[in-house]
């Protein structure tokens, strides 16, 4: 039985290959891993929620705890945020971690370590979902198929969305996302010129209005599809971060009051992750497509896996 579990993501791969992710740039060694679960094996004196032996899944953002946004509850956009693999906070790809126990969550005896470790991609789908409002009545789009495009969907049926739209470059992305649950498919292109047809594609397919989408991905083109795609009213939720600086036309968005609303990781989502794992809700199992141990060789190997995409979703270290 492995003692902890950190999951490999794309944001890692971004840091190997150009050392920035947003404005977050690598400027020495550091740790990488975020996503993560583990055994307890030591406790502080104060610590009495805890005992050694637990199992628990990690939230790995350390807010300050006192400024104006800590002190509101919108503790993930503390500027003084230390984040597990966010330069320079080492992450949690190693064999021990110390963090606080109020950040560390019980898991249920029917959760497994590598879901449990899933609880922080999937934060960011119910965060999303959370500031969107999405329920029983929100036909939802999302676009991308990647992790966090099918973790989203999985909280979008979670929350009660009863149709949903997922989209992607690729077809076996697109597969997957339909074995995952999805309604509807749409095939889309990475040419800006193909807005239009792309959007005409996705209302065809969705027959009705889209409430909501997310872009999960963060390109001009994804995320003017998203705005021309939903219906005047809706909102336009921007979760990927592909491009630092995006070139997009906000007229018809602002003429058909589109809003578009920021998501930044999450906050208090842990308790509801775990309850939606624990009660059947939510499987995070499918996604889990590649298992590695701690080695150099396997290392690498992983590294090339995630990288490449492809059938790989998540990227297990069993350590
Ligand atoms: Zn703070």
């Amino acid at each position: 039985m492995p003692k902890a579990v950190t999951a490999y993501c794309m944001q890692n791969v971004v840091y190997d290959q150009t050392m920035r992710c947003a404005n977050f740039i690598v400027k020495k060694p550091m740790v990488i891993g975020h996503e993560c679960a583990g055994i307890i094996e030591e406790v502080g004196s104060e610590v009495k929620s805890l005992e050694v032996g637990d199992r628990v899944a990690l939230e790995p953002g350390i807010s300050c705890g006192h400024c104006s946004l800590c002190k509101a509850g919108s503790y993930n956009l503390c500027p003084e945020m230390r984040f597990f693999g966010s330069p320079p906070t080492n992450g949690s790809l190693a064999h021990k971690v110390v963090h606080p126990a109020k950040l560390c969550y019980k898991l249920p005896d029917n959760v497994s370590l590598e879901e449990g470790a899933m609880c922080e991609p999937l934060s960011v789908g119910v965060h999303a979902c959370r500031r969107a409002n999405v329920g029983p009545e929100t036909n939802v789009m999302i676009m991308g198929s990647g992790p966090i495009g099918l973790v989203t969907l999985l909280a979008a049926r979670a929350f009660g969305a009863p149709r949903i739209i997922i989209t992607d470059v690729d077809v076996q992305r697109l597969s997957i996302a339909r074995n995952l649950g999805a309604d509807e498919t749409a095939k889309v292109s990475t040419d800006i010129e193909d807005v239009d047809t792309d959007v005409g594609k996705i209302q065809n397919a969705m027959g009705s209005g889209i409430d909501v989408s997310f872009d999960c991905v963060g390109f001009d083109k994804t995320m003017s599809t998203a705005l021309n795609a939903t219906r005047p009213g809706g909102k336009v939720c921007l979760i990927g971060l592909a491009k630092t600086e995006m070139t997009v036309a906000l007229t018809p968005a602002a003429a058909r009051e589109v809003d578009v609303i920021g998501i930044f990781r999450y906050r208090s989502t842990w308790p509801l992750c775990i309850e939606f794992l624990r009660s059947g809700k939510i499987d995070v199992k499918p996604l889990i497509t590649h298992r590695f141990g701690f080695t150099q060789k396997e290392i690498e190997d992983a590294f090339e896996i995630s990288a490449q995409g492809g059938n790989a979703i998540k990227v297990m270290f069993n350590l």
